[in-house]
């Protein structure tokens, strides 16, 4: 199957990688298109691992598996990136997240903030 990213190649060889391996992604835009695949293939997991570290302990498990498994994951599109390359320690990823629940399209509009602390990237939190 096509990566739910919106990349048009196979998960596996697109998020599936980093679900699986645990390899960190090279870059803030690369964090958030796999933290969105995540969502859709009920990773709960790697959302928690890939979440800023003081923030771990707050994440609500059982929320962000029922959001991901009630959903229709229907695409993710990356609207503006400031920074986050591979040779910055942090950077904004906008986006807008399409998904279905309970029969309602829910468009989701997010300026997140990525931080990367010993050269692994994190998301933060909503900045916008
Ligand atoms: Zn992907």
């Amino acid at each position: 199957m096509t990566c739910p990213c919106g990349s048009n190649i196979n998960y596996e060889t697109c998020c599936g990688v980093f679900h699986a391996s645990g390899q960190t992604v090279p870059t803030a835009q690369t964090l958030m298109r796999s933290r969105y695949s995540a969502f859709a293939k009920h990773e709960i997991d790697y959302l928690k691992q890939t979440t800023w570290p003081p923030y771990q302990k707050h994440f609500d498990e059982a929320g962000y598996f029922s959001r991901a498994k009630d959903s229709i994951w229907l695409g993710l599109g990356i609207l503006d990136s400031e920074d986050g390359k591979e040779s910055d320690t942090k950077g904004t990823v906008t986006f807008i997240a399409k998904s279905m629940l309970n029969g309602e399209l829910i468009e989701q509009r997010e300026k997140s903030l990525f931080k990367k602390k010993n050269g692994v990237w994190y998301y933060v939190k909503a900045v916008g």
